[in-house]
């Protein structure tokens, strides 16, 4: 899947309609249009990585921007854990086909506003 044909490349483009939660230079965040929890948001790199397996070295700043950017979001859906980690949410990168990944466009789930179990299916 190249940049020109990938769906979320074209959702940052605007070429597909999306809910947007949060944009900067570096990513875009939007409400999952099939959602498995009350919330549930992708954030993902604006510029186009197919998946964990394709993080090169400096691709770290940008991941670990992801994770503060979630956080951020957590904190605005009103998921963030209180002060006794009561509440929460997962965030969730699924790394190929055997993990349920579907989409070749780095995204990290944010998932919450419900108890999940654990292991995951
Ligand atoms: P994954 O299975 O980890 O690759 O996650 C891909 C996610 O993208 C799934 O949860 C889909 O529901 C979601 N998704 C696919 N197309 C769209 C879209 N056009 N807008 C919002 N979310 C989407
Ligand atoms: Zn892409």
């Amino acid at each position: 899947m190249q940049e020109r044909d990938c769906i979320f490349c074209k959702i940052v483009r605007g070429e597909i309609p999306s809910k947007k939660v949060y944009e900067d230079d570096q990513v875009y965040a939007f409400h999952d249009i099939n959602p498995v929890a009350p919330v549930h948001v992708l954030i993902i790199p604006k510029k186009h990585i197919f998946g964990i397996q394709h993080l090169e070295p400096e691709d770290e700043c940008l991941v670990g921007h992801m994770f503060t950017v979630a956080r951020e979001i957590a904190q605005e859906l009103g998921v963030a854990p209180d002060e006794e980690l009561n509440g929460g949410y997962r965030l969730v990168f699924n790394v190929g086909k055997d993990a349920g990944q579907t989409v070749f466009h780095l995204h990290l789930h944010l998932i919450g506003g419900r108890s999940m179990g654990w292991p995951p299916g």
